[in-house]
């Protein structure tokens, strides 16, 4: 696959157009930014450390019925994904709180969320991300209503799947951002899910093992994701 000019530089990743209009390569770079971009550092080893966890946690997706835009791995670095036509809102689905649930409802860290909570978020650093809901997303036509239910299903879908891996692996998945493009009429889940997307503590210790090691200054963060990735099984070499 013949890498082209680059489309768009992303916080994490950078993204090259291909000779096939139908696909694109994600490249995962090392750098690591929290609050709106505010705090940038470069970590040793993290963008092939997330593809790496990406490419695997797609695959377990895929075979549990959630279509995916990941076609491969090209490199340590490189993913050769589907081109999508992307939704600009985040999905979020919380099963224990954390984050900014907690500074919003001043809620305390960490209680069980029975049933889980979705929330929307729209995709724009520069309002910082707001909390939207489903009527935003239909008066400002950021998706139609066929696929806000589809984006939830899938979302839902993704949480059965992987609070049992993770589980398998001694991991609580506390929350994750998700976010959804359009192929060929389409909704595939789109970009990655990585340690930098979600939160994952230890089952035993409540340990954080996250990207909140980044945000909070506790040291040892790509460290933590290299252990997510060997409880899994994700092959790193
Ligand atoms: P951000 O844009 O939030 O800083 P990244 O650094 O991860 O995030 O950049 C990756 C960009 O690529 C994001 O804007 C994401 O929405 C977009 N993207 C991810 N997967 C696809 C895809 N399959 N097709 C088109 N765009 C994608
Ligand atoms: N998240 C993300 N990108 C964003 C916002 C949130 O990947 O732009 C993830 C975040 O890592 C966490 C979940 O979505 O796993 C919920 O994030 P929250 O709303 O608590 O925001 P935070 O306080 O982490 O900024």
């Amino acid at each position: 696959m013949q890498k082209r000019e680059q489309l768009y530089a992303g916080k994490a990743k950078s993204v090259y157009l291909t000779d096939d209009p139908d696909h694109l390569i994600l490249h995962y770079r090392n750098d690591t930014s929290a609050f709106d971009g505010e705090k940038i550092e470069q970590l040793a080893r993290k963008g092939e450390v997330n593809n790496r966890f990406s490419a695997f946690i797609m695959q377990k997706l895929e075979q549990a019925g959630v279509p995916t835009h990941h076609e491969g791995l090209l490199s340590a670095q490189e993913s050769l994904v589907k081109k999508l036509d992307m939704f600009p809102v985040e999905c979020v689905v919380r099963n224990i709180a954390a984050g900014s649930l907690c500074k919003r409802l001043g809620v305390e860290e960490g209680i069980d969320l029975e049933p889980p909570v979705f929330e929307f978020f729209l995709k724009n650093d520069a309002l910082h991300d707001p909390m939207i809901n489903e009527y935003h997303i239909r008066t400002f036509g950021w998706a139609d209503d066929e696929a806000v239910a589809k984006m939830k299903e899938l979302t839902f879908k993704v949480n059965d799947t992987l609070t049992r891996l993770f589980a398998d692996a001694g991991l609580l998945l506390v929350d994750y951002k998700l976010e959804f493009g359009r192929f060929r009429g389409e909704i595939l889940l789109g970009d990655e899910f990585t340690p930098d997307g979600c939160r994952l503590w230890d089952a035993e210790t409540r340990e954080k093992l996250d990207k909140d090691r980044f945000r909070q200054g506790l040291g040892g963060v790509v460290e933590a994701y290299e252990e997510v990735a060997r409880r899994l099984g994700v092959d790193l070499s």
